[in-house]
């Protein structure tokens, strides 16, 4: 069991001077798999969404597993990744009209999924886009940020039938092609725990295949589920949140599964029980710079713009914005019991030792020590650096913006 010195001697050993990104290649190589298996055993395609890593260097772990095609969050992302020979991508955001020139551009090499939920954005998509793109429509089955809503069957049909009947007609016209509902159920992160999780997902799947269902009931499709249109084009169900898929043994329905978060998870999954301690894959090393016996805190050199400002409530209702993990010659342990980052500033974190057990830890702590924190909600953090450590010590670099 690793504990504060330890940890911190091997972040030493590993040449870290300040805030570092560390990845577990180990635990995100076992959740890669653990996802690639569960989406083979369902029988549907399991297109990760790229933005929680934004890396060729890890991207390339997921090609070992087989994964071949990839959802992405902004055109940049999507060209950093066709740079780097992934030639199937969806755009898993509402295509930007003032980026129509630059979707064609990347649709010219790679094979280009776009994500829209308005005639206004389709009318810009006909007018200036010149080479084949797949269209999905997004579906707000109750997360209420983007996409239409999953019982709107006016607005659902009349986008599809025009989406459909525009599909690559001749030479002047757009090449596109419908190729189904696509749907972010995020207001899994809403749940108290695993079994509220897995309800939601049971309810975004269900609206899914309902607003699909409507579309048979338009003439689109031939089959109550999803199933083929007249012309004998399927019409694909996609879902895609790291909550859904990691509460639920039941994928069944979609087509494809886009969750992303999985390949590190973090503190926000332990907390929805979506995740064990061992499924944390990346962390932030943090320098010490300040120790405070009196009032039980050390402070560091991470603050907002290494962890982000994401944080989640204690149980006596403090703010948590991340929580102390161990290192050991296997790779990271479990958390380290008593101790929170209590507040943040821009540069600044404060670690504070909560128990007696920590406190007396605390005394052995001084400013050049290093500590290691798990964050609160990956996808941000990891956004905030420019590189990824191995614990082999491999620097792996990332998409800049
Ligand atoms: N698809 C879309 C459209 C998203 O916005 C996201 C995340 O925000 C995902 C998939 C992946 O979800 P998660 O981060 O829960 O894995």
């Amino acid at each position: 069991m690793a504990d504060l010195s330890s940890t911190s001697r091997r972040l030493r050993d590993l040449g870290v001077r300040r805030a570092t990104l560390i990845v577990d290649r180990d635990r995100a190589e076992a959740n890669i798999a653990r996802y690639a298996a569960r989406a083979a055993a369902a029988g549907i395609v399991l297109r990760p969404h790229f933005k929680t890593h934004q890396s060729a260097g890890v991207a390339q772990w997921f090609r070992k597993a087989g994964i071949t095609r990839a959802a992405v969050s902004s055109i940049g992302m999507a060209r950093y990744f066709a740079d780097h020979g992934w030639d199937d991508l969806t755009l898993a955001i509402p295509a930007n009209p003032l980026e129509v020139e630059d979707y064609d551009t990347l649709a010219g090499r790679v094979a280009l999924g776009l994500t829209i939920d308005s005639h206004a954005t389709c009318d810009a998509l006909e007018e200036r886009l010149q080479e084949a793109v797949s269209l999905w429509i997004e579906v707000d089955t109750g997360g209420g940020r983007t996409g239409i809503a999953w019982d709107d069957h006016a607005a659902l049909t009349s986008l599809a039938l025009r989406l459909r009947a525009g599909s690559g007609r001749s030479a002047q016209e757009p090449r596109h092609r419908f190729a189904g509902l696509l749907t972010h159920g995020g207001q899994s992160y809403g749940a108290r725990d695993r079994l509220e999780a897995a309800a939601i997902f049971a309810t975004v799947r269900r609206r899914l295949q309902a607003a699909a269902a409507a579309l048979g009931d338009a003439g689109l499709s031939d089959d109550s589920r999803r199933g083929t249109d007249a012309t004998g084009s399927s019409i694909l169900l996609s879902a895609g949140d790291t909550p859904g898929f990691a509460s639920s043994a039941d994928w069944s329905g979609l087509d494809e599964a886009r969750p992303g978060n999985f390949v590190f998870h973090d503190l926000m999954q332990l907390s929805l029980g979506t995740c064990t301690q061992d499924d944390l894959a990346c962390a932030v090393a943090c320098p010490v710079i300040g120790v405070y016996p009196e009032r039980h805190e050390a402070a560091v050199h991470a603050g907002a713009v290494h962890l982000s400002k994401e944080h989640l409530s204690g149980t006596d209702g403090r703010a948590i914005f991340g929580r102390l993990i161990g290192l050991s010659a296997d790779g990271f342990t479990s958390l380290l019991p008593g101790w929170d980052v209590a507040s943040l500033s821009q540069e600044h974190g404060l670690i504070a030792a909560r128990t007696q057990q920590a406190r007396h830890g605390l005394a052995a702590v001084k400013p050049g020590d290093l500590v290691l924190v798990a964050p609160v909600h990956a996808c941000l953090t990891c956004e905030q650096f420019t590189s990824y450590l191995t614990l082999d010590g491999e620097i792996i670099s990332r998409y800049r913006r």
